[in-house]
């Protein structure tokens, strides 16, 4: 059911806002393989060389992990090469940067002697980072960093903890320690005590560092969690790290994560993480609390797939319409306040599973005003909004599904987003095809970023209310919903 009132209030504040540049975007540093995910953030953000670069073997994340903060540091992308032969693309992309210096991390065992002769045949001065085990390694990598008062304390045998925390480490200069699970390793007891430090921030769990190892550090704070993915996430929740740029990238390997923390540090950008296939639910609620503008998918396909990303980086308010004492149009045993308001939550689990962040302008059964909806739709750094409704008209003949723009802002992002949708409405609904429509309706006239109205069908006609009626087609206008906004950011 439509409402054409338009507030004389809100006609009028209107020309004292200025509209928002609603601009947002996510990229993907991407590959064929670890090597060419490393080559390609060395590229993106180092496009015009760089003096220095660190390498580290692609297969053995043990010496990598406290890398990092040197490379910040060193304002230095690394790379990665096989043990025994300097991996072609890794070489030609050294050759691009055009630098004098390599800086290797972790033994013989990781990078050959061979690599580093390859090295120094093209003119590369090299300096190796070393150790008997990573341990030392990361005691010498700290030796490297400036004396800051703090340091960060990860477990050392798996990798997500200490990735995850790594663009903050760098940032701060902050050199990251390993542990055992529950004792301190001799090299890292030496780095607390000759680095002076005061204060530690231990990321993970005590799954993987011990309360028994936190009684030992100097003023422990404890960033954990119940997954390497909570883990993550709550490293942005409690250092309390702008969101603005965040990077996604793959949980369950460390290569892309490792690579792409450096350009991360450097766009003062968090990292979270991902199973390759399916956005776990603390990351998906990491990105429904915090607003990120601009995501930087790291990897390729295989390690964090498409549909997981296809609208990472956007914000999307869904606004079920009517509510509370508004029931909408009333026809053929429903209310259309009911049916809008399972189809918008249907259509935001979906959206939320594509990597949106989500704001809903009621999710339960309460009035909520034109003029409220309107200025969610403006004050929520949404990029779109998508007003959900049912149509009614006397006589039971009317029937089919329509798309409302408005040409008031973004007239041709708006019509575009109304055609993506309203395209899948009538493929998934099979409803008559009423087409899409200019109209003046308040929401989409008031609402700054590009806004559609969908009707979805009519209560009043028994064929469209039967559907309108059925989970399984409400769960088909969620995915119209869904996938015409996908569509329409493609
Ligand atoms: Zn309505």
């Amino acid at each position: 059911m439509l409402r054409l009132f338009l507030p004389f209030i809100a006609a009028f504040t209107l020309f004292l806002l200025v509209p928002e540049q609603a601009s947002a975007s996510s990229t993907r540093l991407s590959g064929s393989d670890r090597f060419e995910v490393a080559v390609n953030v060395s590229k993106k953000g180092w496009t015009s060389g760089t003096s220095n670069v660190v390498l580290a073997n692609y297969n053995a994340f043990a010496d990598a992990l406290s890398a990092g903060p040197l490379a910040y540091k060193l304002n230095a992308p690394v790379l990665l090469t096989h043990p025994k032969v300097l991996t072609d693309v890794t070489k030609q992309e050294i050759i691009r940067l055009k630098n004098k210096k390599v800086t290797i991390i972790g033994g013989t065992g990781s990078v050959s002697s061979s690599v580093e002769k390859q090295l120094k045949n093209m003119g590369l001065s090299v300096e190796r980072i070393n150790g008997k085990d990573r341990y030392e390694v990361s005691y010498n990598v700290s030796k490297k960093l400036s004396n800051k008062g703090k340091a960060i304390i990860a477990y050392g045998l798996n990798f997500p903890d200490a990735l995850a925390i790594s663009p903050y480490a760098s940032k701060n200069e902050y050199p990251i320690l390993l542990t055992n699970q529950n004792a301190i390793p001799n090299f890292t007891k030496r780095a607390i005590k000759e680095k002076g430090v005061q204060q530690t921030i231990i990321s993970g769990g005590e799954g993987s560092v011990s309360a028994l190892v936190a009684q030992q550090l100097p003023k422990p704070t404890r960033i954990g969690g119940a997954d390497r993915y909570e883990v993550a996430a709550n490293v942005i929740r409690e250092l309390n790290l702008s969101t603005y740029n965040t990077f996604l990238t793959t949980g369950t390997t460390f290569a892309d994560a490792l690579t792409g923390s450096v350009l991360a540090a450097k766009h003062n950008a968090p990292v979270i993480l991902t199973r390759p296939t399916s956005l776990p639910d603390t990351t998906k609620a990491l990105i429904q609390d915090k607003v990120i503008k601009q995501g930087t998918i790291l990897g390729g396909e295989a390690s964090v797939s498409n549909h997981i990303t296809s609208l990472f980086g956007k914000s999307i308010v869904l606004d079920p319409g009517h509510g509370g004492t508004d029931p909408g149009a009333i026809g053929n045993g429903l209310k259309e306040k009911d049916v809008v308001l399972d189809v918008g939550l249907k259509s935001k689990e979906l959206l939320k599973n594509s990597g949106a962040r989500i704001v809903m302008t009621r999710s339960t059964d309460t009035f909520i005003t034109l003029t409220n909806r309107a200025n969610m739709g403006n004050n929520s750094r949404a990029d779109s909004f998508i007003s959900i409704h049912a149509n009614s008209y006397p006589g039971t003949k009317p029937n089919g599904s329509e798309t409302y723009w408005n040409d008031v802002y973004n007239s041709s992002e708006s019509k575009a987003l109304a055609t993506e949708i309203q395209k899948l409405l009538i493929q998934k609904l099979q409803t008559d095809d009423r087409k899409v429509k200019e109209a003046d309706f308040y929401v989409i006239k008031y609402v700054k970023i590009p806004s559609v109205l969908v009707e979805l069908g009519f209560i009043s006609n028994p064929q469209d209310a039967q559907k309108l009626a059925s989970p399984t087609y409400r769960r088909l206008a969620a995915e119209a919903i869904a996938q015409g906004t996908i569509n329409f950011y493609k």
